[in-house]
């Protein structure tokens, strides 16, 4: 089981420490490999995502990666910027299927800023279609003005595209995950005004044929946005393109409580996969010892479980963060009162802790 680390930029360093430190205290033997992304890797090479890192990615099962960026990359051309890592990965890896479970425990059902009975008990799961889009449409460019300068410019562009067969895997994958749900599925599209959406709307449509025993429906993606804060629990496993799922991942994020709770994972058609938390890399708190790591370690669960063949080792880490929020521990970002305050590398400890005590 041959894992990538890569911590990244900002908080990735420290909340990735507190995975690789839960990783560790598994009774199971992994060969992990440390390399830079980012705008670390910027900062030692010269590009977010040098070869190396992409080669060692390329070569390992899984991925574990932090979080990239900070505003200091700015001003950088785009191609050189942090983020461009994580496209570049996805691109290189073919890692088309974006999971994001959104979870309410019950003991964050305070930490959300809805009310608790909106969101007892939720259970959704976001996929999120990764590789095409508006994100990687072509052309994508701007007018500049005559001294090249962005700020003089006339127009901007980016031009919003999908094929059938990327619609139709992600289809797939969608009503795949949902047998082994409630066999529901809601696809977020805006067919109303963008073609590409229609087309994505037909093809849901046609894939979904194959898949009787699976309820679906189709949802605009502004209704879909204000569905998720009025009502939702009336979802289950809801399918979207690139940028809507981006969007209403973050929002559902707020569901759980805080973005810091929320983790992801990125598969190709190999399961080879590459797990984040869904939050960046917060230069806000980097550096403070404050970040919330249970979104990476959530997401080291996920890598064991789909990449790894690793459940019941799954099942063990998602058990003891359990744990440690019923023992009343949280970072800033989930704290409400009553509850025992905890920094990064506390709350990293308190996991080890109770993994130790599930033998
Ligand atoms: P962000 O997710 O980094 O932070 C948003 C807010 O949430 C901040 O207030 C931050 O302090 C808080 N937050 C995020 N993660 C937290 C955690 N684990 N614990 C506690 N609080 C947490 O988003 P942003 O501020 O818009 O972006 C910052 C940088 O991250 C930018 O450079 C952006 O491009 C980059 N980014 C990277 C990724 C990624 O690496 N996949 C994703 C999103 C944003």
């Amino acid at each position: 089981m041959k894992i990538a680390v890569l911590p990244g930029d900002g908080i990735g360093t420290e909340i990735v420490a507190e995975a690789v430190k839960v990783l560790n205290a598994l009774d199971l033997k992994f060969e992990m490999e440390t390399a830079l992304v980012g705008g670390a890797a910027y900062d030692a090479h010269g590009h977010p995502l040098p070869e190396a890192t992409l080669n060692l990615a390329k070569a390992s099962d899984a991925i574990l990666f932090g979080a990239v960026g900070d505003w200091k990359y700015d001003t950088l051309d785009r191609p050189l910027r942090p983020e461009q890592a994580i496209l570049g990965l996805r691109k290189n890896l073919g890692l088309f299927a974006n999971f994001r479970p959104a979870i309410c425990y019950k003991e964050l059902v305070n930490a959300s800023s809805l009310k608790p009975e909106l969101i007892a008990g939720l259970d959704i799961l976001i996929i999120r279609e990764l590789t095409g889009d508006i994100y990687f449409g072509q052309p994508r460019g701007r007018r500049v003005s005559p001294d090249g300068a962005f700020a003089g410019a006339e127009e901007a562009f980016d031009t919003m595209r999908y094929t059938r067969p990327e619609i139709e895997r992600i289809a797939r994958v969608a009503f795949e995950a949902a047998r082994k749900r409630s066999k529901r599925v809601t696809s977020v599209d805006k067919a109303n005004v963008l073609e590409t959406f229609q087309f994505w709307k037909d093809i849901v449509t046609e894939v979904h044929k194959d898949y009787p025993d699976v309820a679906l429906d189709h949802m605009y993606v502004d209704n879909a946005a204000m569905q998720l804060v009025k009502e939702p629990k009336r979802f289950d496993v809801v399918v979207t393109g690139n940028m809507f799922g981006d969007i209403l991942s973050d929002e559902a994020s707020m569901l759980t409580g805080s973005i810091g709770m929320l983790p992801s994972a990125s598969l190709n058609a190999s399961n080879q996969g590459l797990y984040e938390p869904s939050h960046g890399s917060a230069p806000d708190i980097a550096g403070k010892g404050v970040a919330n790591p249970l979104a990476t370690i959530l997401s080291a669960a996920m890598m064991l479980r789909f990449s790894l063949n690793q459940e019941a080792a799954a099942v063990r880490i998602e058990d003891a963060v359990k744990k440690v929020l019923a023992l009343g521990l949280r970072t800033g970002d989930i704290y409400s009162e009553g509850t025992t305050q905890v920094g990064t590398a506390q709350m990293g400890d308190a996991v080890v802790k109770a993994l130790s005590a599930q033998h």
